[in-house]
């Protein structure tokens, strides 16, 4: 029964290890929310990184399509130009004729409109054999204009627009000319010559790079049939050239009138943003390209710096953690000890107890433990209304046992008898004590009269069953005399348990008188009997 202290005690250490297991989680917490926190970070620096490289690249695409719209207005303006000029031409020698004195007036006019306007490299008439007529240059020059591209043109096609030809190099000048032509017809309609007006592609150029399209940038105008007019850098043996077999001119949609792709030309395998548009009312496509290694110059830059910084906080925090998770792991370990401690001092304090509740010789309760327990039964029974048993037993003759046998003999025999009494109380209710000396103590809660005689004659004859030699008793044998007292607490006038300790010696005395090796009992409400 003095065990139930050791019993909390080893809950106790068993609650540890579970607790343990409770612990544990911490560090996977901090483990945990420290790796989300890095993950957050670098997939917000890969989500800001990639937000900023898509605005780097629509930034260019914007850029490119503003340089490229700029190109195709310029040479819109250009080429309107040109057809201006050559449709007065055309007007005035079809009307005027090609007389001396006309064509005299229309020299000069060709003159004044080259000298004014700045594109334009040069004014020519051509005879339907292509000999030069007239020009705006400032002598009269021979030859004849049969071969070119735009003379066959016009010699074999009716129609009266301005055609755009292939860029070439000047007869008269050496430069690269950009030829614009008109068809010269006679009243009757048949083929009179050609009215050309050339435009200066260093004019173009000049223009073109005035653009800040960067180091590995480019500028294209180029006529839809596929053929290269000028590119930025500029290089003599691009003019004329045909491309398209070129990556670029294969992803220029056809019908599209602009638009934009990312591309590596053969040509200097630099990967760029395009973007291209075609001409409104002429055959002629101008487009500009980024080089996305320029474009992203300084999104890699930014980016990489982020990517440092962020490295460089995962790192710090990365060790806050491991301090973390150490500083944990010692708290973990000083509570485990803390709490070992606490377990063993609660164990060492119920021994203590146990100690201080039990007699020393018999192992039994002692008187301490047997009154404060007889108050707190005595209580209980009071208030539930059961009745209460007290056996108080007394070694009969014990002082001639010691005489006759020596005082370690009389120990035994007390020990001995003690397990006898603690046999018949055996109920987990119940307590037997040692009350002092040779004299016991026995408190049976909730128990009446008949259980109370059955409970003393049982524990008489565990005695009688010792068989203990008692030369001085007339029984021969040790015995044990009782008197119990039986009563209801709830019935009681004066509440006085102690008192009923009283009532109880009397009768174990009345039992003695009697004759020992007997039990006294009886059943009252009051201490006083
Ligand atoms: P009665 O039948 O009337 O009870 O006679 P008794 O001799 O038993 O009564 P008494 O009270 O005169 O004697 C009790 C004796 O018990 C006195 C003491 O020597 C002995 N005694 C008390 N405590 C111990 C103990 O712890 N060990 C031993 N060996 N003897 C004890
Ligand atoms: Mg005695
Ligand atoms: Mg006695």
């Amino acid at each position: 029964m003095h065990d139930a202290n050791h019993s909390a005690a080893d809950k106790d250490g068993q609650g540890l290890s579970a607790l343990d297991g409770q612990r544990r989680p911490l560090v996977a917490l901090a483990v945990g929310l420290l790796a989300g926190f890095c993950l957050l970070l670098a997939s917000l620096q890969g989500w800001s990184a990639w937000h900023a490289y898509e605005a780097a690249e629509e930034d260019s695409r914007v850029a490119t399509t503003n340089i490229t719209r700029a190109l195709a207005s310029h040479a819109e303006t250009s080429i309107k130009l040109g057809d201006a000029v050559l449709a007065e031409m055309v007007e005035r020698i079809e009307h005027d004729g090609l007389g001396e004195a006309a064509t005299a007036r229309l020299t000069g006019r060709l003159r004044e409109i080259t000298h004014d306007v700045g594109e334009l490299h040069g004014l020519f008439v051509y005879g339907p054999d292509g000999k030069w007529l007239t020009s705006s240059l400032p002598r009269p020059m021979q030859g004849n204009n049969f071969d070119r591209e735009y003379f066959q043109f016009h010699l074999l096609h009716a129609g009266r627009g301005t055609h755009v030809g292939v860029p070439v190099r000047s007869r008269s000048t050496g430069v690269w000319i950009l030829p614009l032509s008109r068809r010269l017809e006679k009243p009757d309609g048949s083929f009179a010559g050609v009215a050309l007006a050339t435009l200066n592609l260093a004019w173009f150029g000049r223009f073109y790079e005035k653009f800040d399209v960067g180091a590995k940038g480019t500028i294209l105008l180029a006529l839809d049939s596929g053929t290269l007019i000028y590119r930025r850098p500029f290089r003599d043996e691009q003019v004329g050239m045909d491309i398209r077999n070129g990556s670029i001119w294969r992803r220029i949609q056809n019908d599209a009138p602009a638009g934009s792709l990312v591309e590596a030309p053969k040509v200097d395998n630099i990967e760029r943003v395009y973007s291209y548009r075609r001409l409104q009312g002429f055959p002629l496509i101008v487009a500009s390209g980024l080089a996305t290694e320029e474009i992203f110059a300084g999104w890699r830059r930014t980016t990489l710096q982020t990517a440092v910084l962020g490295a460089a906080a995962m790192i710090l925090l990365a060790c806050g953690g491991v301090v973390l998770v150490r500083q944990i792991r010692i708290r973990e370990r000083l509570e485990r000890d803390l709490r070992r401690v606490g377990v063993s001092l609660k164990r060492h304090n119920a021994s203590l107890q146990s100690l201080a509740d039990s007699d020393a010789l018999t192992g039994l309760a002692n008187r301490r433990l047997f009154e404060d327990r007889l108050v707190s039964e005595y209580e209980r029974a009071r208030r539930t209304g059961a009745p209460f048993a007290l056996i108080m037993a007394d070694v009969d003759h014990f002082k001639q046992y010691n005489d006759r046998y020596g005082h370690p003999a009389g120990d035994e025999c007390l020990r001995k008898v003690a397990g006898a009494i603690e046999c018949g109380a055996r109920r987990p209710a119940d307590l037997a004590a040692r009350y002092g000396g040779e004299e016991f103590a026995v408190i049976l809660a909730d128990t009446d009269l008949t259980g109370a005689n059955a409970v003393a004659d049982t524990i008489r004859a565990a005695v009688a069953a010792l068989n203990l030699d008692h030369a001085d008793n007339p029984a021969g044998r040790v015995t044990i005399s009782m008197g119990v007292y039986v009563g209801h607490p709830a019935l009681a006038e004066r509440n006085d348990p102690l008192a009923w300790v009283d009532v109880a010696d009397r009768l174990l005395y009345e039992a003695k008188d009697a004759g020992r090796d007997r039990v006294v009992s009886r059943e009252g409400h009051e201490a006083a009997v």
